[in-house]
């Protein structure tokens, strides 16, 4: 029997990868406006890396890492997200040296060992942004508008939700207060009851309806932050309107990951059933100095390229593959000959060229070109080698030109080219 992909592991095949091209490509293209350097980071890292900066309590840790020992024994983990991997390398090559405040991204894949579904693999792929150098509210709402306009751009439309998740001050009195909510309740989820124990800000989370029925009442984060955080929190959402940003508080948001401070975000979408969130973010001023660098603060977020390649799907139109500049049509060996070299040559000038090799009756090529969406034919026929002029046809209006066939073939392919630039 043939072996298969792995369970939660995908193919993107040709007329699917069309869609991630043009998420990459519009990603890039809006990220470069903001100023952001690409970095390429290994997928593979130390499981402490993640442990120390996810957090030990937090599901991705607890539950979903690929960790495994290598071959000498070193536990080692694929990572399950961006922002770890990126700081590492920020902090191991030195770069805050060469700038104070830097933007970084990189797109590539994740790794998380959940149950497989629509919009959650296994292996997935993150566009993933760091803001380091600044805690200013603006570079907040900066990052915010720049992931929105990706978004928008994309053609799609999706709700900014925000919450300040406080700070080292006053998140201790938070913890307090809902520790005090909770105590008297007994029948939350096994998870619930665990995370009370170990991270109690996670039950917030919670997708359980019960569980959630409890948390509706429950102390709100954004009534126990500090001056700072709530002056922070403000300005970011001040910031926010000046860009015309559109966002709803949800102070129910508490993200799966500790190392988060301060602003948290996520884009929601309502089109793609429980997994609703296509992208999520946050601050995490601290966490650079927790992973050994300076005391440089940050902020970032990951977008999710599976979940946005859905949302394109699910639109009428689909995103067509190039289609071919032109296409020769050769009759009998001569002129099959011919057509071979002219095809290198006119590749060499930079157009997307095809021709049929099997020298099938020019009916068939024709309706070959116009399934590979070609923009024009050169028709080279017995009686045009002979005469030494091909006929090159507009697909599209119909029209034809005599096109010269003597001299030297890559003086000829680049004005073929101008020709065809001209039409
Ligand atoms: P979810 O609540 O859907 O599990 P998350 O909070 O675990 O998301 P983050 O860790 O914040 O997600 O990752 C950022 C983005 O990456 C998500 O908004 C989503 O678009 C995408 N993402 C996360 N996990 C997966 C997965 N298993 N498969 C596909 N995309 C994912
Ligand atoms: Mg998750």
């Amino acid at each position: 029997m043939a072996v298969k992909a792995l369970k939660g592991f995908k193919d993107v095949v040709p007329g699917d990868v069309e869609t991630w091209q043009f998420i990459e490509g519009m990603a890039r293209d809006i990220l470069h406006r903001f100023g952001c350097a690409e970095i390429k980071t290994p997928i593979l890292e130390k499981t402490k890396l993640f442990k120390r900066s996810i957090g030990e309590t937090t599901d991705i840790v607890e539950k979903e890492m690929y960790t495994f020992a290598d071959r000498n024994g070193s536990s080692l983990t694929m990572r399950p997200e961006g922002t770890a991997s990126v700081l590492r390398a920020y902090i191991e090559n030195g770069l805050y040296q060469a700038k104070p405040i830097q933007n970084i991204y990189t797109i590539g894949p994740m790794f998380r060992h959940e149950r497989p579904q629509k919009g959650r693999l296994r292996q997935f792929h993150q566009i993933s942004v760091e803001v380091l150098g600044t805690d200013l509210p603006r570079a907040d709402a900066e990052l915010m508008a720049m992931a929105a306009l990706i978004i928008e751009e994309l053609g799609l439309s999706v709700s900014l939700e925000i919450n300040s998740l406080g700070c080292k001050k006053c998140r201790p009195g938070f913890n307090t207060a809902l520790l005090d909510y909770l105590a008297g309740i007994e029948d939350l989820c096994e998870d619930c009851l665990r995370r009370r124990e170990t991270n109690p800000l996670r039950v917030l989370d919670c997708k359980n309806e019960q569980c959630q029925a409890y948390y509706k009442d429950a102390p709100a984060i954004l009534d126990h932050l500090c001056g700072d955080c709530d002056s922070h929190f403000n300005a970011v959402k001040s910031d926010l309107d000046r860009l015309d940003v559109a966002y709803r508080v949800n102070h129910f948001m508490v993200r799966g990951l500790d190392y988060y401070t301060r602003t948290t975000f996520e884009l929601i979408t309502g089109d793609l059933g429980a997994q609703s969130a296509v992208g999520a973010g946050g601050r995490y001023d601290g966490l650079v100095k927790q992973l050994g660098g300076p005391d440089v603060p940050g902020i970032g977020f990951g977008m999710g390229m599976e979940r946005l390649a859905l949302l394109l799907e699910q639109r009428e139109e689909k995103i067509a593959p190039p289609g071919v500049d032109v296409f020769i049509a050769a009759l009998g060996a001569k002129a099959q000959d011919m057509a071979f070299e002219m095809c290198h040559k006119l590749r060499s000038s930079g157009l997307f060229v095809a021709m049929d090799y099997q020298d099938r009756a020019l009916k068939n090529q024709m309706k070959q070109a116009d399934k590979a969406g070609a923009d024009f034919v050169l028709i080279l026929g017995e009686d045009e080698l002979v005469k030494n002029v091909g006929i090159l046809r507009n697909m599209q209006s119909r029209d034809q030109y005599d096109v010269s066939l003597g001299g030297d073939l890559a003086e000829w392919a680049i004005s073929l080219v101008d020709m065809i630039d001209k039409l």
